[in-house]
């Protein structure tokens, strides 16, 4: 399968990432630890300027979107 990548989940859990060479970002839910790749388009609307960058050369950027799964919702909740 490749090389993985170690992602730490919600809980102490480890889970191997098939993902690892493509780029992509996590969407996880705070409460079960259920985590999803996502693909935002671009670099998820995150960019830093010369001046941010404090003379680093910037090679990628890690997003974790959290939030609650379908299944963690409260009941009546959108
Ligand atoms: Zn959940
Ligand atoms: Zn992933």
């Amino acid at each position: 399968m490749g090389e993985v990548l170690e992602v730490p989940a919600g809980g102490g859990a480890k889970r191997y990432d098939p993902n690892a060479r493509l780029a992509h970002q996590h969407l996880v839910c705070t409460r079960c630890g259920e985590l999803r790749d996502v693909f935002p388009a671009g670099e998820a609307g995150l960019s830093l300027g010369a001046d941010d960058r404090h003379g680093f050369e910037v090679t990628a950027v890690r997003v974790v979107f959290e939030g609650l799964c379908p299944s963690c919702r409260p009941v009546g909740a959108a």
